[in-house]
């Protein structure tokens, strides 16, 4: 067992804090990970919110991680020490199941790890996850850093690149299809980013006009206002493929209403109850409303690969630990450009 400084929520809506705790030693099939960067996805704040009724507090958010190899069990074949490496949002899962034998682990039958707030499949106890020095996970669910990418940049892909990447391969986006991203945020922005590399014709849906400008330096063709009534019905029926990133319970009919004749609506964003679909708007144009998790861990490795060779890196912020509340408040009131990524080296100056 090694003690680990790490952030962490201990109730509801309250500020993170530092918080000392012990990773496990390592079992034969483990890895042992310095952490270097750690993203900050909005479902950290949901999770310390509890806005999932399911968070077991104290909490230690993060599965956006970055870092390197410090030590490995005595099975371990695929990393050694100094490796460059990357965690997403899950540690472990059975690996028997016909989800985990099909690379989709994050829909394991018998429930995937999650990389915080879950439960270790071998002790019950509750996992931490990267806001934090260093972590302990199961060598099937480590990732390999390309040498071409940029550590820095690229912890974002761990969650939310894949998150918006998983589907637009399942849906078969590529060149000249024509998607929209609805929701200019973390997901959204690397929904954009990676449809335009594959080729699309990207829209931006957005709700803040002040972001329409980035949305085409990002690379989006065009923008369209949520709330500009004439400018929506204007693009009704006039995309094949829909990504919904919007982080709360809302109205998918109007977003709904912009897919063409087989267009598919994938929603990511919303974990909760939505407002009522209007069942006709599904049924013509044969539309299809989706949801997607994640994305399991060959593909992260395949994203991670297609980020090195066309260097699609996200877009970062980088802030210290110390100011992971002011992120926290920051990415709810929908101001961060486009996604927070904590220094690690900044634990260093943290004192307990
Ligand atoms: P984010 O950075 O906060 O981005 C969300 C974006 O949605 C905002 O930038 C904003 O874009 C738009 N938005 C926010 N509130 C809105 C509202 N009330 N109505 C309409 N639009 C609104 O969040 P994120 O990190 O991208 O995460 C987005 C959601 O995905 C979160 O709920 C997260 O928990 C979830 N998530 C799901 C998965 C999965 O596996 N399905 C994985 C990761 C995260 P504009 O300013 O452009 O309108
Ligand atoms: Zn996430």
């Amino acid at each position: 067992m090694t003690t680990c400084l790490g952030f962490a929520a201990h109730e509801a809506h309250s500020a993170l804090t530092p918080f000392r705790f012990d990773r496990r030693a390592l079992r034969a099939d483990d890895v042992a990970i310095d952490i270097a960067y750690c993203g900050v996805c909005h479902s950290d704040a949901h999770q310390v919110n509890n806005d999932w009724n399911n968070t077991v507090y104290p909490i230690v958010p993060g599965h956006e991680i970055v870092g390197h190899v410090t030590a490995v069990g005595s099975s371990v074949s695929r990393f050694k020490v100094g490796d460059r490496v990357a965690v997403g949002c899950q540690v472990d899962s059975c690996l028997q199941c016909a989800p985990c034998a099909e690379h989709q682990e994050q829909l394991c039958v018998h429930g995937p790890t999650p990389t915080y707030n879950g439960k270790d499949r071998h002790t019950g106890e509750i996992t931490y996850g990267g806001y934090s020095e260093h972590i302990v996970v199961r060598e099937q669910f480590v990732l390999r850093m390309p040498e071409s990418l940029d550590p820095r940049y690229a912890a974002p892909l761990l969650c939310a690149g894949i998150t918006v990447w998983s589907p637009m391969r399942r849906y078969g986006v590529g060149k000249g299809s024509k998607v929209a991203v609805v929701g200019l945020g973390g997901l959204g922005h690397m929904a954009v980013k990676l449809a335009v590399a594959l080729g699309a014709e990207v829209t931006v849906i957005t709700t803040s006009p002040g972001k329409a400008d980035d949305a085409r330096t990002l690379g989006a063709n065009h923008v369209l206002l949520s709330n500009d009534a004439t400018a929506m019905a204007t693009a009704a029926n006039a995309f094949e493929f829909i990504i919904d990133t919007i982080p709360s319970s809302h109205n998918v009919n109007p977003y709904l209403m912009l897919l063409g004749r087989e267009g598919v609506m994938v929603l990511v964003g919303a974990i909760e109850p939505l407002e009522p679909i209007h069942g006709g708007l599904l049924i013509r144009n044969n539309r299809t409303l989706a949801g997607s998790l994640i994305g399991g861990i060959q593909p992260i490795q395949e994203l991670l690969e297609f980020c090195a060779e066309h260097q699609v890196l996200p877009s970062c912020e980088m802030i210290d630990i110390k100011d992971i509340n002011t992120a926290f408040e920051r990415l709810q009131r929908n101001d961060v450009k486009y996604r927070f990524v904590i220094d690690m080296t900044s634990m260093r100056d943290v004192a307990l």
